[in-house]
C-alpha cells in the first residue's frame, strides 16, 4: 500500500491550499473562515517518482465544540494515527501560536516523521519570521507559499525522503 501523509495544523494556516497545490487541483475547499473542511479528504499523488496518499484534515470538530484546542487535538490525533508521515503547516504571517505548540507536542509524541511547512511566505520579509518555529522542537521550518507555489518543491523533496 502507498504511504499515507497527513497534513495537520490549526485552522486557517493554509492546509487545504497546500493540499490542492500538491495534488494539482481544487479538490479541497479553501475558505477564509476556519473550520470548513468537512471530513478528512484523501488523494493519491506522487512526487519525484514516489507515490503516496495525501490527507487533508479540517476543523469541523472545532466549529461544533466551539473550542479550538479540543477540535485541533482530535483532528490531529486521528490523522496522525493513520499516517506514515506528517506534513505540519504553520502560518508564518500569524507567527507562533499556542495551538501550534500543542500540535507539535502530539506529533513529537507520535514519533512519526514530520516536515514543518511555514506557509504564507510570499516574500523574504516573512522568511525571517519562520525562525521562531524552531521552538516547536521539530525539524527546521521550510518557508513556502501554498498560494503561489513557492518552494513547495523543496518541501516535497524533503517529505518524500521520509517515506
Ligand atoms: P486551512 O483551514 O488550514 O485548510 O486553510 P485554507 O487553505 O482554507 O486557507 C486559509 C486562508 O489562508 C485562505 O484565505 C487562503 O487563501 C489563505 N492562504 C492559504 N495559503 C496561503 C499562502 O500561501 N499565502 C497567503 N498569503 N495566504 C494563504
Ligand atoms: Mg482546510
Amino acid at each position: 500500500a502507498k504511504p499515507v501523509v497527513a497534513i495537520v495544523g490549526r485552522p486557517n494556516v493554509g492546509k487545504s491550499t497546500l493540499f490542492n497545490r500538491i495534488v494539482g487541483g481544487r479538490v479541497a475547499i479553501v475558505e477564509s473562515e476556519p473550520g470548513v473542511t468537512r471530513d478528512r479528504l484523501y488523494q493519491d499523488t506522487e512526487w519525484a517518482g514516489r507515490s503516496f496518499t495525501l490527507v487533508d484534515t479540517g476543523g469541523l470538530d472545532f466549529q461544533e465544540s466551539g473550542e479550538i484546542n479540543e477540535g485541533v487535538r482530535r483532528q490531529v490525533e486521528l490523522a496522525i494515527n493513520e499516517a506514515d508521515a506528517v506534513l505540519f503547516v504553520v502560518d508564518a504571517r500569524a507567527g507562533l501560536n499556542p495551538d501550534d505548540l500543542e500540535v507539535a507536542l502530539i506529533i513529537r509524541k507520535s514519533k512519526k516523521p514530520a516536515v514543518l511547512a511555514a506557509n504564507k511566505v510570499e516574500n523574504f520579509k516573512f522568511e525571517t519570521d519562520t525562525y521562531e518555529f524552531y521552538k516547536l522542537g521539530l525539524d527546521e521550518p521550510v518557508p513556502v507559499s501554498a498560494a503561489e507555489g513557492l518552494n513547495t518543491g523543496d518541501l516535497l523533496d524533503r517529505l518524500v525522503s521520509l517515506l
